[in-house]
């Protein structure tokens, strides 16, 4: 499994007969001065060299790519149609898929004789109903320009939502919000395993309040803020890289933030509350789309570690019959029930394993090929 960055590369070698890691790591500083690896290419070849024990174990790669644009409805073999097909999506990730592409280029060339898989980001959401992926705009320059809702962090919602799904005893029928609180943040509504609705858009900027990306925001702000003087690339650089938590109370690490508000802090108390609000709000419209709730999920660095967060974002909402069990919330283990005997949409806290999901996306891909 490899997840090629623009300054790092991530890497994984999965046996799915356990599963059991058997190699994994993290080349950083690709291309910074000073660095032994001076590209994409140079990084590859350590990590060939960190898998070379294993080498003749090697079955195929999963390479994870962030954009599929409309095109990519599940996991694909690599061919050089799907290269040229994933650069056609660049312009809607223009941050991503071309670090994704090096790795897949580089990856390709040093094992030609492998099997290699793109496995996209925004492939769980192409279930999304056309009321839900749809902005209300000109539609001849909506199609013209690609703008839809794509959503993003579609393998980890996957895999949490298959394994929430698991602990409610419904493997095959619960409706499921899962939330992904990591440095990025979105909501997901899933239907009996079908993405029906997400919180991120065309970009992963649109949704929830963030690490350092504001999340919703009235398009009105953007030409006044144009109109007063900012380019359109600061005012992207502003909402991308200096909003969200960070951009009210300067810090974007949640453990920080919380911190500053147990000392009373007031920007960083702000922070909180519109983080945790914007959340609560998501959680009442996905109830509302989903019709039936069987159980809320929290993944992600934040979803998964903060017993805070998950308490306050679901204070007040046992009107809608959710109801935290405060030991087992605040208690310390892998994917659990974290709700009270006697709420009726269970709430789960579900480690992420994307690496485990690409591995298993890019097995299935190959069974289905291989019996074609
Ligand atoms: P990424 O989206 O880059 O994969 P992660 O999913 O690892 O990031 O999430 C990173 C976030 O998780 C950071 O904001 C960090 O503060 C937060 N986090 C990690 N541990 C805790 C914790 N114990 N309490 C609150 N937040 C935490």
């Amino acid at each position: 499994m490899i997840n090629s960055g623009s300054s790092s590369v991530k890497y994984q070698l999965i046996d799915l007969d356990g599963p059991t890691r058997l190699v994994a790591g993290t080349i950083g500083r690709i291309g910074e001065p000073g660095s032994e690896f001076h590209d994409h290419e140079a990084a590859l070849e350590r990590v060939g060299e960190e898998v070379a024990p294993h080498a003749g174990e090697l079955t195929a790669v999963g390479h994870r790519v962030v954009h599929g644009g409309a095109t990519f409805t599940g996991p694909a073999l690599i061919t050089d149609d799907v290269v040229k097909q994933i650069e056609e999506a660049a312009p809607l990730a223009p941050l991503h898929n071309p670090s994704n592409l090096a790795g897949i280029e580089v990856m390709r060339r040093l094992h030609p004789d492998l099997p290699q898989v793109a496995v996209f980001d925004t492939a769980f959401h192409s279930t999304i109903t056309p009321a839900a992926r749809t902005y209300a705009i000109d539609r001849e320059i909506a199609e013209r320009f690609g703008v839809r809702r794509y959503g993003f962090h579609g393998t980890s919602t996957a895999y949490v939502s298959r394994v929430a799904a698991e602990l409610v005893g419904k493997p095959e029928t619960a409706n499921v919000i899962v939330l992904h609180l990591g440095n990025g943040a979105s909501a997901t509504a899933v239907s009996e395993g079908r993405c029906v609705d997400t919180s991120m858009g065309m970009t992963p900027l649109e949704g929830l309040v963030m690490g350092t990306r504001s999340g919703d925001l009235d398009p009105g702000v953007i030409f006044h803020l144009i109109r007063g003087g900012m380019t359109p690339d600061e005012v992207e650089a502003m909402l991308v890289h200096r909003a969200g938590l960070y951009g009210l109370c300067g810090d974007n690490d949640m453990r920080t933030v919380l911190d500053r508000v147990a000392a009373g802090d007031e920007d960083a108390v702000l922070a909180y509350d519109v983080y945790c609000h914007r959340l609560r709000k998501y959680i009442g419209a996905y109830i509302a789309v989903l019709g039936r709730v069987d159980v809320v999920a929290f993944t992600g660095g934040v979803g998964e570690n903060s017993a805070p967060v998950r308490r306050k974002v679901l204070s007040g909402l046992a009107q809608m019959g959710i109801r935290l069990d405060p030991t087992r919330n605040s208690s310390v283990r892998g994917a659990r029930l974290v709700s009270a005997d006697d709420s009726s949409v269970a709430v789960a806290v579900v480690p992420t394993d994307e690496e485990l999901e690409i591995a298993v996306e890019t097995a299935d891909i190959l069974a289905r090929t291989n019996c074609e």
